[in-house]
């Protein structure tokens, strides 16, 4: 079966300094041997995560991206000359634009420099992907779904939250009840929070969106390949997923979305 994971980071090994500081990696070497291990593991496609927006500054002749890879950008938000990252990142042709609430500490006083990139990203037909694990040492403070509202009050722009939200997916669920352009990936939640009640509510959320506008995902190499597919199949069993639900999440709904938006 066709399987495209849409959450994969570059770097081979579980360390976010390094994937923040990935410019100063061999970036060509790494996407080659990504690019390997996808098709050794029969993944078709991934989107791959750069957490580094040094990236940005690369030449274009300097980043060869192989086919089996769809590249995403952070940008920095803090400030207002900020807006040059997306800039960068729309005149490569880089269409996914990742937001980590928590890395990169959105509080809300910092949401209106979101707002402001969400303009842009929606002028330029961009897509937004934002963090929206549960956790951290700011749990109170950064709230990628609250976030996500917020945007969709104000710009039309397709949202991808990866993660799903973890404890929040009935917050995720609701909210894409009201869009029809909010996604969510399942990467790395279904191993952290197998056989708690959140796996249920995941189940639950999935059916009543009716098992489109979910991507399957990994987040490599936080969640190796096969561990992730071994929790998806457990959970696509332990709640008879329909054989056109399950290749609706592994496929056809990143397709769909791919052809719509990228
Ligand atoms: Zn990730």
């Amino acid at each position: 079966m066709k399987i495209i994971d849409s959450h994969v980071h570059l770097y081979p090994e579980p360390d976010i300094n390094k994937e923040f500081n990935i410019s100063q990696e061999p970036v060509n070497t790494l996407l080659f041997e990504l690019s390997q291990k996808l098709k050794i593991n029969n993944i078709d496609l991934a989107v791959v995560y750069l957490l580094d927006k040094r990236i940005l500054t690369f030449n274009k002749y300097k980043i060869k991206i192989p086919k089996n890879l769809i590249i995403s950008t952070i940008v920095g938000i803090q400030d207002y000359t900020d807006i040059v990252d997306i800039r960068r990142a729309d005149k490569k042709g880089i269409k996914i634009i990742k937001i980590l609430p928590y890395e990169q500490k959105i509080l809300r006083s910092s949401y209106n420099r979101v707002l402001d990139l969400a303009e842009f990203a929606e002028e330029k037909n961009m897509v937004l992907t934002i963090c929206s694990t549960y956790g951290s040492k700011l749990l109170y403070e950064t709230n990628g779904i609250e976030l996500a509202t917020l945007i969709k009050k104000k710009y039309d722009i397709p949202i991808i939250l990866a993660h799903g939200g973890g404890p929040k997916i009935l917050d995720a669920m609701s909210v894409m009840l009201e869009y029809d352009d909010i996604f969510l990936d399942l990467s790395f939640s279904l191993k952290f929070w197998w056989d708690s009640s959140i796996i249920k509510d995941y189940a639950f959320a999935l059916k009543k969106l009716g098992s489109k506008r979910c991507f399957y995902g990994s987040d490599y190499p936080y969640v190796k390949f096969d561990e992730s597919l071994y929790y998806f199949n457990k959970f696509i069993k332990k709640y008879n997923f329909s054989d056109e639900a399950i290749e609706n999440i592994l496929h056809i709904n990143f397709e769909e979305f791919e052809r719509k938006y990228l």
